[in-house]
């Protein structure tokens, strides 16, 4: 089976089931590591916390090397709040053979009340990038992958959530869908369905759209690049005034959305290309990698934060643990946070080198006289 025809990329293959045809010709669009990793770190802090582990310390590293932070675990704390006390699964491996034979996928929460008769399916997402539950084919295959393990018993209703802490909407941070069998049944024949259409050879059903965004075949897709060889075309081109009637007018401004999407989608993949490739000390580009500041964090195990709290006067690490910065305003001294704390690296990014760039970096230089 092809691994990467699984319930986490189904959305993608269910709106381009193509992508998959050339994946392990050549190496996929490389992926901000760090984002992913944190990730990864934050499902394992979460999973600790929901199956009763003891929990981090912040600063600690997980298992993949990434250390926990404080958000790591108020993020975790407060979903398990949310959860109360029900049964649940925390990181399930369901068998999703029904869709696809030999697809599994990992559920990071699963609660079964079988006197009711819900199956509530809910996946923590750490990333700032807004995911609905509506259309979650990721989510849509679990719970058909689990109702099926049942039998697919009548009388059921399912429901899909997003937990996203660090995605501001006005739903808030869970947000949630039910749907009764027969829109489940529905969209497993258009799951089943686009998984048999993918692992067609040959097939060219090839569709750009926002699912392109992540897509990390984006960086060699030529659909992907001949819809924005169409833009840029368009751009090149005298543009009339803006349309008079209501619906020229929301018709242009519906391409353009879309116009934004697929070159972001181009952008961020050459963006990644570049970076590797400056990492990789090819030369000729004319951007430079920029590194950001990233958060200040306790660099000491939480007991020691605790004493330098007490040696002040101030409450450091309860009911939770504090920052360094939010510390230092509550009057601990400068020079004894920069001991206990460390800064994390921020964020990558390209920054173009232009003449102005070099004269700054040139004039930060001192001569001697
Ligand atoms: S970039 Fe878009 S069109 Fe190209 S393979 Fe990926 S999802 Fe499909």
């Amino acid at each position: 089976m092809n691994p990467d025809l699984r319930p986490s990329s189904l959305s993608r293959t269910v709106k381009c089931p193509a992508w998959l045809l050339t994946v392990g010709c050549v190496p996929n669009t490389p992926t901000s590591t760090s984002a992913a990793d944190e990730g990864t770190a934050a499902h394992e802090v979460l999973h600790r916390a929901l199956v009763g582990l003891t929990q981090f310390e912040i600063g600690k590293r997980t298992a993949i090397g990434v250390p926990v932070t404080q958000d790591m675990i108020e993020y975790a704390n407060e979903f398990k709040r949310r959860l109360g006390h029900v049964n649940l699964f925390s990181e399930l491996k369901i068998d999703c053979s029904c869709i696809y034979a030999g697809m599994t996928g990992t559920a990071d929460v699963v609660i079964h009340d079988t006197a009711s008769r819900l199956l509530h399916i809910m996946d923590y997402k750490y990333g700032f990038a807004w995911v609905s539950p509506v259309d979650n084919y990721q989510l849509l295959a679990y719970c058909m992958g689990f109702w099926d393990s049942l039998g697919r018993p009548g009388g059921y209703t399912f429901m899909l959530s997003i937990y996203q802490p660090r995605a501001y909407h006005a739903d808030g941070v869970v947000r949630s869908v039910t749907l009764d069998s027969k829109a489940l049944v529905d969209y497993f024949a258009q799951m089943r369905q686009a998984c048999e259409t993918a692992m067609t050879p040959n097939n060219n059903e090839y569709h750009v759209g926002a699912h392109c965004l992540y897509c990390p075949r984006r960086h060699v897709c030529g659909t992907l690049s001949a819809a924005t060889d169409n833009i840029y075309e368009w751009l090149n081109q005298p543009q009339s005034a803006i349309d008079t009637q209501p619906s020229g007018q929301s018709t242009e401004l519906s391409m353009m959305a879309s116009a934004e999407i697929l070159l972001k989608a181009k952008r961020t993949a050459l963006e990644l290309v570049i970076m590797e490739g400056i990492k990789s000390g090819k030369s000729g580009y004319r951007h430079m990698i920029k590194q950001a500041a990233g958060r200040l964090q306790w660099a000491i195990p939480i007991d020691q934060v605790t004493t330098i709290g007490n040696m002040f006067g101030v409450e450091l690490t309860h009911p939770e643990p504090i920052t360094p910065t939010q510390a230092l305003k509550l009057g601990v001294p400068v020079g004894i946070i920069q001991d206990a704390s460390e800064r994390l690296p921020g964020a990558v990014s390209l920054k173009e080198i232009k003449e102005t760039t070099l004269k700054n970096m040139f004039s930060a230089v001192s001569l001697p006289r």
